[in-house]
């Protein structure tokens, strides 16, 4: 399902808006017709910064509002290549450069069928205030293509890859665009990004790309920070409720690099992840996902989650286009795709008694899920909160490729950690501090949008 259409219920709430808000989001309307996607990421914002805009009139006064929702550039091109029989494709590439307001634009690249302009700004858009609320200096940017890495040959990927590059190169730079991977983007396709990169350039820059390997410029924790990083969150987010992760049984949508290692984190902080999925089916494991299994199916052989159930043994059964949230857990991670997550399926969580939910992935949950959770009290993260330990530690990366050091696994992820503790800090304070306290999307989004948009003013109108 990963070029899952969009619901209708994915759209906004449609919460009124103040009239200078629903002006700026006419205009997005206009300009932007049909992108469903950013049309709702953008909406979201707008929906909670009326209390902002009441506090700091200047934003106003500086046009903020208008310019923190148009990107900076919009790239889209051709991208043609051949494959093993000599066949020519010709895929579309982008990369949005949303706002370098705090930094280089920063963020993932998503080689998948299900990728348009819409999903590529939406992600870039979500990237600026996610990246903000890290509190290291990066901006936010997006890219990707609708190539499909699935079933290609190596060497297919690699022209592929080979190719985007030929064309991306000239917009990106350890100081001015720094992507990373995504989803159907992992070290493989990385590595022949960095090598057609290194060779159109003739430089070694290894803070031009994030996610690089170990063994050339790569950094401890990045592969496991995104996954490791949700399970931290939601390990916080359940400490204010006065309660923890441990003996926990809970569930993690997908198996791609997101998914395992929120598998892994949650078992080492004592929790036992039953069940997980692809778009295909879904696993369900009540004596808890065999990590290392999991990791040597996906990772290593690149096979499909059937084979774990087939080698795990009689505790697993997979079901194919199995539905994973009637699955029964006290705490949900959606780590796949967006809109994966709808108003029913939220309804069952809360009927099995979940506690906490948080995004993983970008956007799993639609509007209509989101408002169930809030209005059952579970303690709900949106993904730019959850799942921004991936981009944290990129800028860890970047950092130890600039002093071109580079530290150990345990310091790495210390690092994470405490990161992850003021991501989650600055969120439950800021909504606490605009009376809406545990509202997780609003303490985000309200913090993300006043760090950007105070070196927005800093910087004048540009
Ligand atoms: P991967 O490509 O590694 O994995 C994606 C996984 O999701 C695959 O197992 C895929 O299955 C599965 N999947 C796709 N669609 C569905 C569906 N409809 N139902 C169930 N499973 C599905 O991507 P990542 O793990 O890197 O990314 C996952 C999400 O996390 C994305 O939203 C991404 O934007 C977000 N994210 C990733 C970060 C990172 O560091 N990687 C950082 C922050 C956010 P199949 O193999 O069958 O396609």
């Amino acid at each position: 399902m990963s070029s899952t259409p969009v619901r209708s219920e994915a759209m906004p709430s449609g919460r009124p808006l103040g009239a200078r808000l629903e002006r700026v989001y006419e205009t997005l309307l206009r300009r932007n017709p049909g992108e469903e996607e950013f049309l709702r990421a953008v909406r979201e914002v707008l929906e909670v910064v009326e209390p902002v805009v009441e506090r700091r009139p200047e934003y106003v006064e500086a046009g903020l509002l208008e310019r923190i929702c148009e990107p900076e550039r919009q790239i889209i091109f051709r991208v043609p290549w051949s494959d093993d029989r000599g066949e020519v494709h010709v895929n579309r590439g982008y990369r949005v450069e949303f706002s370098s307001a705090l930094g280089p634009y920063k963020g993932g690249l998503r080689f998948d069928a299900s990728v348009n302009a819409s999903i590529v700004k939406f992600l870039a858009f979500e990237q600026v205030f996610k990246n903000a609320l890290t509190g290291m200096p990066i901006g936010g940017g997006k890219g990707g293509s609708d190539f499909d890495p699935k079933g290609r040959s190596d060497a297919e990927v690699m022209r592929f890859c080979q190719s985007f590059m030929t064309e991306l190169h000239r917009h990106i730079g350890d100081r001015t665009d720094v992507p990373a991977g995504d989803i159907g983007v992992g070290q493989r396709e990385l590595g022949y990004l960095f090598g057609q990169y290194k060779r159109l350039t003739n430089r070694y820059e290894s803070g031009v790309l994030t996610g690089k390997g170990i063994s050339w410029g790569g950094a401890q924790v990045r592969r496991e920070a995104t996954g490791y990083g949700c399970a931290y969150f939601v390990e916080e987010m359940l400490r204010t409720r006065g309660t923890s992760l441990a003996g926990r049984e809970v569930v993690v949508s997908g198996s791609g690099n997101v998914a395992i290692y929120a598998v892994e984190k949650v078992a080492q902080l004592g929790g036992k992840v039953v069940a997980c999925s692809d778009s295909e089916g879904v696993v369900h494991d009540p004596a808890g996902i065999d990590v290392e299994l999991l990791k040597q199916v996906k990772e290593v052989e690149r096979a499909r989650l059937t084979a774990y159930a087939e080698r795990r043994g009689p505790t697993a059964t997979h079901r194919p286009g199995g539905d994973i949230w009637a699955i029964p857990c006290t705490v949900a991670l959606p780590c796949a795709t967006q809109n994966e997550l709808d108003g029913k399926d939220a309804a069952k969580l809360v009927r099995s008694g979940v506690v906490a939910v948080a995004e993983g992935a970008n956007m799993p949950c639609t509007a209509a899920a989101v408002q169930t959770f809030q209005e059952a009290d579970v303690a709900f993260a949106p993904g730019k909160a959850a799942n921004a330990g991936g981009v944290a530690t990129s800028a860890l990366e970047m950092q130890q490729n600039a002093s071109r050091d580079s530290w150990t696994f345990e310091y790495t992820e210390e690092r994470l950690v405490e990161i992850m503790r003021e991501i989650h800090a600055a969120c439950h304070d800021t909504a606490a501090a605009y009376g809406a306290p545990g509202n997780y999307v609003l303490g985000a989004n309200i913090a993300g949008l006043t760090r950007v948009a105070d070196a927005m003013l800093a910087l004048g109108l540009v």
